[in-house]
């Protein structure tokens, strides 16, 4: 309990310099300073001292007699308590804590009374009934003879810092708790992708086995079967990839080969990946080969982002539709575009579906595939390279997706 230089109740041997104790004589120190100020400075109860405590907002400070009876009152007080002096004056001090700490006020005087000062911080009662969380110091107050004539009571209104704190702590906790369960629920993902793909490893081998006639005649039927048994364990296996995919991204666990990379020769690569798909549903990919823009970015994760993209487009377009696929320079960014005059995506769904596991109208009779998972992989990729991904899409008319990548300064291609 060290003094505090800034509180005007502390000097115990001169109390009468607090003039809000009534009882306190004329102290002649004060009187001199005062008589210089002029009509200010008129002997108590009305001179500068007693204007200055009465004046002062930002602390409600009052005076207690010796059993905690509030004696005085001034602006601050009424301003953080609520009360007028006229209600206030003569009640118990106690009527400021809250019930659960109606045990407090007896205990801080008997403690100021011992050691000539109390201090703490915590909640405190308005009139209406409100709490405000409250800086208090109580000094005792005591005469020339040592007598215990009363207490100062000096409160300052902390609420603002409290909340503030309060939320820090709260936002801390809950970064800590959603970083523990996403760390959790990625670890999770993983082991559990693992374990799904080894049997259905199993499930592929055994089907390409017996396909290949070795544990007995196969007929056009059985063929027929396997090759539907095939085709579901591809797509349960594409369906975890990508699952352990995204577990990997939204862990941490990925790593990114930056180097230069020719998005003119990304297209060229995976457009054909994607052109069976597309001329089946007479939909037609259109590219320019000899415009390039070179990006900073993993090869791979660029072409797989391109991938997805291209694969969607082709989803997502009925016949006689066109995809456009470019690159372009933007200042020291590339964009990589691809646009689709397909079905479109309404204005409400645009951003859900970067998220995972969305599929704007899907239900269970719903006639495309997939786990919603590629943009939400695809997005996290380019955030990763310190790009973004895009898209403007109109309903019925059609969609672009814009991937931007830092550029590379040297061009390569
Ligand atoms: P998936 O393709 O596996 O469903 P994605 O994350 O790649 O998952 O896409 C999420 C959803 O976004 C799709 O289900 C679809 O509703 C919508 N979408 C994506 N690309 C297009 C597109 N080119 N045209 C219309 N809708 C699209």
């Amino acid at each position: 309990m060290n003094d505090a230089p800034s509180d005007p109740t502390r000097d115990n041997r001169k109390p009468t310099a607090t003039p809000a104790v009534p009882r306190a004589t004329t102290p002649g120190g004060a009187g001199s300073d005062a008589t210089r100020l002029g009509a200010l400075s008129s002997p108590e109860p009305h001179g500068l001292y007693r204007l200055l405590v009465d004046s002062v907002r930002d602390y409600a400070i009052f005076a207690l007699d010796p059993t905690g009876h509030v004696l005085s009152w001034n602006a601050g007080a009424q301003r953080f308590k609520g009360y007028t002096q006229d209600e206030i004056l003569g009640q118990h001090f106690s009527i400021f804590y809250p019930p659960e700490d109606k045990w407090k006020p007896p205990m801080e005087l008997d403690i100021a009374t011992a050691t000539g000062r109390f201090e703490e911080e915590g909640w405190r009662l308005r009139k209406d009934g409100t709490r405000f969380w409250a800086n208090v110091v109580i000094t005792a107050l005591r005469d020339e003879n040592g007598t215990l004539v009363g207490f100062a009571k000096v409160t300052r209104d902390l609420t603002e810092r409290k909340i503030a704190e309060q939320q820090r702590l709260e936002d801390a906790r809950r970064v800590a708790i959603s970083e523990e369960s996403n760390r959790a629920k990625a670890g999770f993902l993983a082991a559990m992708s693992h374990e799904l793909r080894t049997p259905l490893n199993a499930i592929a081998g055994y089907t390409d086995l017996l396909l290949t006639g070795v544990g007995g005649a196969v007929t056009e039927q059985h063929r027929d079967y396997l090759e539907r048994i095939r085709g579901s364990q591809q797509h349960l296996l594409s369906i975890i990839n990508d699952i352990l995919n995204f577990s990997r991204i939204e862990a941490g666990q990925l790593e990114y080969r930056v180097e230069p990379v020719s998005l003119r020769e990304v297209i060229n690569a995976v457009v054909p990946m994607v052109e069976p798909q597309a001329l089946t549903k007479s939909v037609a990919i259109e590219w320019h080969d000899n415009v390039d823009a070179v990006a900073l970015a993993d090869h791979a994760k660029v072409e797989q982002i391109l991938l997805n993209l291209l694969s969607n487009a082709v989803k997502f377009t009925a016949a006689g539709g066109r995809i456009d696929v470019g690159c372009a320079s933007r200042g020291d960014r590339v964009i990589l575009t691809v646009a689709d005059t397909g079905i479109g995506i309404a204005a409400e769904d645009l951003g859900a579906i970067f998220q995972p596991f969305v599929q704007v109208g899907r239900s269970l009779t719903s006639p495309h595939e997939g786990t919603g998972l590629g943009l939400a992989i695809s997005s996290d990729l380019a955030t990763g390279m310190g790009g973004r991904l895009e898209v403007e899409s109109t309903v019925g008319k059609g969609s672009a997706f814009t991937l931007t990548l830092p550029g590379a300064t040297a061009a390569s291609a």
